[in-house]
């Protein structure tokens, strides 16, 4: 049988896993992060009327450019995000993870490095293994902030060409104030520009208000943000960005032509008309995330304060027995390798009564 490494691939993918969150068949699955509530019928009837109207035109190329559905995001930012933005300044893709991986083919690649705090979403030194680029694992502190000091001082030194910066964090939760942005931005522009990604996936989630308002006077500072998460739309695949028009223009140079289709398209316009009932759904999982906080500190849990639809809770002796002892309880929650720490997305308060009982149950037996 022939193996991966038996074929000419590229040295640097040898002996290399892919990204893959199991995807069990078990009564509650919270381990990635979704969004539990399927999008309301009227969103559904829109939707099939809107793709209805793009088959009709699917003989030809969808708009390339995107512009009305780039107008209703920026519409969306300026109601939602604190800061006016134009069609201009906003670019979509195929999920945020294809954003990503259009801003490192842009300003990463061979002979450049990317930086990121770590633990931290781990798609964004896969993507730069994948586009070539160097990583860089910054520091966090044991309480999973930033360590500003420590992070400027890794920029200083390595001078990386790209700066990841998560928040709200994943897999930990926390998110990043607009003070140390600011200062890592200034860090990354000291040795001739670099570009700071300011991943906002989990944004709507927040106690704080958006990070959007910095990219104004900042041209080499870009907010990354998709559906997946608030919009409740993971299967849809659709993620963008805000930024000064240059960057935009600047990743025309490697987006594949037509790369969104018309489908997409038509599903992201019906659900940006559907942003309050979307947004309904943001705050009742806000409020369990409070819920699901509160009780696993009661139980007796170290939990790391989370502004985003999922919570870090431990010190488990060993992770993946404490996984697999949560598994046999029939409910799926995520280890990260964040030693002694696991993740559990918020579901709705039925899957969240159940994950709260097979914490309590297995914590006597597998804490440290
Ligand atoms: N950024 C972060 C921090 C994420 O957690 C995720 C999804 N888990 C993404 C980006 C990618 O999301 P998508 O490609 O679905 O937009």
């Amino acid at each position: 049988m022939t193996r991966i490494d038996d074929l000419p691939i590229r040295d640097e993918l040898r002996g290399k896993s892919p990204y893959g969150a199991p995807q069990l068949d078990v009564p509650v699955r919270l381990n990635t992060n979704e969004n539990p509530y399927p999008l309301p019928d009227a969103l559904v009837a829109r939707i099939a009327e809107r793709v209805a109207e793009a088959a009709r035109g699917l003989n030809r190329y969808p708009d390339r450019d995107a512009v009305e559905l780039r107008t209703a995001l920026a519409a969306y930012l300026a109601k939602t995000a604190g800061h006016a933005v134009t069609p201009e300044q906003v670019w979509a893709a195929n999920g945020s993870n294809e954003i990503i991986q259009q801003l490192l083919q842009t300003f990463g690649g061979p002979g450049r490095r990317a930086i990121g705090f770590e633990p931290s979403y781990s798609m964004h030194a896969l993507i730069s293994r994948g586009t070539g680029t160097g990583w860089i694992s910054g520091p966090r502190r044991d309480d999973f902030t930033i360590d500003l000091a420590a992070a400027v001082a890794e920029i200083a030194e390595r001078r990386p060409e790209v700066v990841f910066v998560c928040s709200p964090n994943n897999p930990t939760g926390t998110a990043v104030s607009a003070e140390t942005v600011v200062a890592l931005y200034d860090a990354a522009q000291e040795r001739g520009p670099a570009l700071v990604v300011i991943d906002e996936a989990y944004g709507e989630f927040s106690h704080q208000p958006s990070l959007l308002p910095l990219i104004e006077g900042r041209p080499n500072l870009v907010l990354t943000r998709t559906m997946s998460k608030a919009f409740g739309a993971a299967g849809l695949r659709l993620g963008y960005l805000a930024a000064d028009p240059a960057v935009v223009d600047a990743v025309q140079l490697v987006r594949l032509p037509y790369h969104l289709s018309a489908v997409t398209q038509a599903t992201a316009l019906a659900a940006l008309e559907h942003t309050d009932t979307l947004l309904g759904y943001v705050e009742q999982l806000k409020t369990e995330r409070d819920r699901v906080v509160r009780e696993l500190t009661a139980i007796g849990y170290q939990v790391t304060a989370s502004d985003a639809n999922f919570v870090q809770f431990g010190v488990f002796a060993d992770n993946r027995t404490a996984w697999e002892a949560i598994l046999a309880h029939g409910v799926l929650v995520r280890d990260l390798s964040v030693p002694g720490r696991l993740r559990v997305s918020v579901g709705t308060p039925a899957e969240n009564d159940a994950f709260l009982d097979a914490a309590r149950a297995v914590f006597k037996e597998h804490t440290a």
